[in-house]
């Protein structure tokens, strides 16, 4: 500990002389003498052009039937906003993947705003309670602090009311002079990031316009929402993978430590109106309890308020768990996270739900009243402005909350943060990294996390010895006694989850999402846990440089390169996104093959790999349905795309199928295998989501550079038992005995994956078909199966 031991004094010092500075700053406008300089501010505001209602730029109101606008229109809006009014301002953050403006908009009261560098400074002095050690100093700051409430919206594309609720709440703020809004504007500071996914926002929105009128209208878009990752895109919040990700996690999360965070969502058109928190079980168990209570309280405050106010429909505690970090980075950061979800129409085509159409669901039945839904909706038709009154009401409502608690939610933050940097008895000291004998890439993609994560990571000074093992000087060491310790824990210690059921002994609780999120396997670098303190001194904490991501032979193309096909469904998956950002960050050339090039044939002469991502064998034979879309898009891979497959493997190409694929190509290339998984209800097998164990045999050419154990990410795959042992290639399997195998995750019913197959090569004609079981390449996180993708791509070379 000699050196961190050390740094402290001379940091505390400059601290306190920040605090000072700070306080004078911050006190320099107190509440009374900005109310008196509210009539000067009045005067100025005169001179400045009107503040523009949306309807003004937009041509029509938030939320009017069957219109949707491009970003472009949006971003003029708040532009416009933030040049009209004193209490708005506009940042530009960066750019998205396709070059969009990602922009955030402050909005507080005109003194708030002038001061914003102070405040955000007090900010940083909350968020890192090592910094403040003085509890009348830190008193202080607590009343004086403003709570920064940061209101994210339409990550996902097609739920369209969060283009334009956004808009209404930023208005609301910048025009009404009542006292609830004023006492917002002067206890909050709002950060408003209009959209988390604006290429989103304009692909979507040209699709609606552009099928108007026609059998398409309100249907979802035939490309990805988001180039790479579609909806997963709010599943990135512990990998960091995608430009839009880093902005709003290194610019805004890493910058200002919002205390509040409140994500606008829409769920399905059957069951509530509108979600808001508490949350259904389980919860992650590293998230601090007093954040999960802070979550039920404003969720609750959420449906209190809105109930009051004569809305219907308001469920709480359904649906919706907080168990992914992925969803949920403001857990492991200090911040309540409050998620809603608002019932959708067709896009922006209204819909009716006549009562009885309405749908039970986990915890919630819209038909009936109870404690956790009290007013059911009546039903009837159901709009987009029902959409964005929902929406907005939901902000409002919190924000009122907030702006009346403000002191008890800097508080609340502060407390999570403290424990957290005090350490909680029960957790480890530190985890321990070492540097020898791990691969590079790997361990320099979890370094560049835990930056983007605000986790700080230390390097051991000399030697020292951890049970048997012996460490070296630049071993890396997160110690657990940190502001964000949490993150680093969820992440870095091996996780089961809960054996949650409908009933006693019945079938299991679907979760939300995944149930595994282990980045030590998913990346496969070691990292071991030290309960007590190292006997060894630790640098101040480091920040290497970022890995370059290259397969050799693969990466950057060239002669005698791999011709590479992937192919691009019109009945759009994630996993065709994701293979795609994993060729395009190691820089390994390919082509987009879409139906029709499919289905010309003649594939051979063009390609000599094809990547067929995880889909249904249902939705690659078939595709979209002539019934809503036009034909340009319709009808899948069909017969002569089948066809073209065959005769391209039986010319000598190579196949690879991913994971829910791999059913397709056993069936359309007559495969001599079969899938020990089908038919089996999930009573009997349940894997939803999970890091499984795998055994490779190394001796194979797709195996070459790999360990005998890796993991596989287990996820709707098949698991393979070979009908004809001469034309299968076994490469990959489960451990035979049931106990061995999961990893990380739940796992039911683990004796159906025993022994069986999970990654083959098969023979047919001069080419071959190679199985993956699994997702190689999942949500471009699981990095230590990489090269098994990548050995199937390099062997294709003919
Ligand atoms: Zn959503």
């Amino acid at each position: 500990m000699g050196l961190v031991a050390s740094v402290v004094p001379d940091r505390e010092a400059v601290v306190r002389r920040l605090i000072f500075a700070l306080l004078v700053a911050v006190a320099a406008v107190p509440p009374l003498i900005a109310q008196q300089r509210r009539p000067a501010q009045r005067t100025a505001a005169h001179r400045r052009p009107p503040v523009p209602t949306p309807a003004s730029i937009l041509g029509f109101e938030p939320g009017a039937e069957r219109r949707l606008v491009d970003w472009d229109p949006i971003v003029r809006y708040f532009r416009t906003l933030g040049s009209t009014s004193d209490r708005v301002r506009v940042r530009e953050l960066g750019r998205t993947t396709n070059g969009a403006a990602f922009i955030a908009v402050f909005i507080s009261s005109p003194a708030n705003l002038a001061r914003l560098d102070a405040l955000r400074d007090v900010q940083r002095l909350l968020a890192d309670p090592r910094l403040v050690r003085d509890s009348a100093a830190r008193e202080v700051l607590l009343r004086r602090g403003k709570v920064f409430v940061l209101i994210t919206s339409s990550i996902h594309s097609t739920e369209v009311g969060g283009f334009f609720s956004p808009l209404d709440v930023a208005h609301r703020l910048a025009t009404d002079t009542s006292s609830g809004i004023r006492s917002i504007l002067d206890n909050a500071v709002v950060i408003l990031v209009p959209s988390l996914n604006p290429d989103g926002v304009t692909i979507v929105s040209r699709w609606y316009n552009q099928t108007l009128g026609s059998n398409a209208e309100g249907t979802s878009p035939p490309e990805l929402y988001h180039h790479y990752t579609g909806h997963d895109d709010n599943r990135d919040w512990y990998a960091f993978t995608q430009a839009e990700t880093r902005l709003v996690v290194d610019s805004l999360y890493g910058v200002w430590h919002p205390q509040v965070t409140l994500d606008l969502h829409q769920q399905g058109r059957f069951g509530s109106r509108i979600f808001v928190p508490p949350y259904m079980n389980p919860a992650e168990p590293n998230v601090d309890p007093l954040l999960l209570q802070g979550d039920n309280a404003l969720g609750l405050a959420i449906a209190w308020r809105m109930t009051a106010d004569g809305f219907t429909g308001v469920a709480v505690n359904s649906l919706y768990d907080a168990w992914t970090p992925a969803r949920a980075f403001q857990h492991y950061h200090g911040a309540v996270r409050i998620l809603t979800e608002t019932a959708s129409a067709n896009l922006a085509t209204s819909v009716t739900v006549p009562a009885e159409s309405l749908e039970a669901g986990l915890g919630v039945d819209p038909r009936t009243p109870s404690w956790n839904f009290v007013a059911p909706w009546p039903g009837g038709a159901w709009t987009l402005a029902d959409i964005v009154r929902y929406q907005t009401a939901s902000a409002m409502a919190l924000l009122d909350h907030v702006a009346r608690n403000r002191e008890q939610w800097l508080r609340t933050s502060w407390q999570v943060l403290e424990r957290a940097a005090r350490g909680w008895p029960d957790w480890p000291y530190a985890f321990v990294i070492p540097t020898a004998g791990q691969n590079e890439m790997a361990l320099g993609t979890l370094l560049e996390i835990l930056r983007h994560a605000q986790v700080e990571v230390r390097a051991a000074l000399g030697s020292f010895t951890l049970g048997f093992e012996r460490f070296f000087p630049g071993t890396y060491v997160v110690v657990l006694r940190q502001p964000y310790a949490a993150f680093a824990k969820a992440l870095l210690e091996r996780e089961l989850y809960p054996d949650l059921r409908q009933y006693p002994g019945g079938p299991p609780q679907r979760p939300y999402d995944v149930t595994a999120h282990d980045l030590a396997l998913l990346l496969g670098v070691r990292v071991l846990a030290a309960a007590d303190s190292l006997p060894v001194g630790l640098s101040a904490p480091v920040a290497p440089r970022p890995p370059l991501y290259r397969v050799p032979g693969l990466s950057g193309g060239g002669p005698g390169v791999v011709r590479l096909g992937v192919y691009r469904s019109y009945a759009t998956t994630m996993d065709e996104g994701w293979t795609r950002w994993t060729l395009d960050s190691f820089g390994v050339p390919y082509e987009s093959l879409v139906d029709s090039t499919l289905r010309a044939g003649n594939l051979a002469a063009r390609f000599d790999a094809i990547i067929l991502p995880s889909e249904n064998a249902r939705a690659l034979l078939d595709g979209l349905s002539a019934r809503r879309y036009p034909a340009r898009w319709t009808g899948g891979i069909g017969a002569p795309g089948v066809q073209a497959l065959r005769d391209f493997v039986d010319a000598g190409g190579t196949l690879i199928a991913l994971n829910e694929a791999c059913n397709f190509a056993i069936g359309a290339l007559e495969l001599p295998v079969s899938d020990a998984l089908s038919d089996l209800p999930p009573g009997d097998f349940y894997a939803p989501g999970s890091i499984l164990r795998l055994q490779l045999d190394t001796a194979q050419a797709l195996a070459e550079g790999m360990p005998p154990q890796t993991i596989a990410w287990f996820e709707s795959g098949p698991a393979f038992e070979a009908r004809d042992p001469t034309r299968v290639r076994i490469v990959g399997r489960f451990p035979a005995d049931p106990g061995d195998v999961l990893l990380s995750g739940w796992l039911l019913g683990a004796s159906h994956l025993a022994g069986k197959a999970a990654l083959v090569e098969v023979r047919r004609g001069r080419g071959r078909v190679i199985l993956f079981g699994f997702r190689p390449q999942y949500r471009g996180q699981s990095l230590t199966t990489y090269p098994l993708l990548f050995n199937a791509i390099k062997t294709s070379a003919r």
